[in-house]
């Protein structure tokens, strides 16, 4: 089976109707412009992930990084011209890749530290173990990280405050017990 009907055939097994119509895109960049991701990550354009397609790289997708940047908010499909959806196209390569490379790719860890926070604190993400590396992001986006801790720091809020208030102890045991019976952990 070729890799765009392999691709295809995913998105029908995943109820998904519309098919994602990377042949009929015309590289207007539109689904880049509206991306959340692309702003922050420097190596994840969303049109750059179509042009891929098209030339038949699904091999370097589902074995790179960049599919996982996408936060699946479908800006892109609710912008292109064309009805593609550069979101569902991603959720097939991302499926292919986590059924061919199941132990080698970033959401794995991601999950990992996901599921020893909110054993260990009843939280998922913690700033201490936010998996956003810096050299990754983007230029504009460091630095507008940067001045927003300042303007915080500026209007007198400590960073983070909430977040350093633990989670009461009864609480975070019954979280650990929902967890245990649930077969999470
Ligand atoms: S908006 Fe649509 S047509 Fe334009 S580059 Fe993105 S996927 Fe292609
Ligand atoms: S769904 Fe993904 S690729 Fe599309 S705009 Fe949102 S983050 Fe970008």
């Amino acid at each position: 089976m070729q890799d765009h009907d392999r691709i295809s055939s995913k998105l029908d097994d995943m109820k998904i109707d519309s098919y994602s119509g990377f042949q009929k895109c015309i590289q207007c960049g539109r689904c880049s412009a509206s991306c959340p991701a692309a702003l922050i990550y420097e190596d994840f354009t969303p049109r750059d992930i179509m042009r891929r397609l098209m030339m038949g790289e699904v091999e370097n997708l589902v074995a790179g990084n960049e599919i996982w940047r996408c936060g699946q908010c479908f800006s892109c499909a609710a912008r292109c011209p064309r009805d593609n959806s550069v979101a569902n196209a991603i959720l097939a390569l991302r499926s292919q890749s986590l059924q061919r490379m199941p132990l080698n790719n970033e959401i794995r860890q991601i999950e990992a530290s996901l599921k020893k926070n909110l054993y260990e604190t009843g939280e998922t993400i913690l700033p201490s173990t936010l998996l956003l590396p810096l050299e990754n992001l983007g230029g504009r986006t460091r630095e507008r990280c940067f001045d927003n801790s300042k303007r915080k720091e500026r209007l007198g809020y400590a960073g983070d405050t909430a977040r350093a208030t633990p989670l009461p102890k009864d609480a975070l045991i019954e979280v650990r017990i929902l967890l245990e019976k649930t077969g999470f952990r």
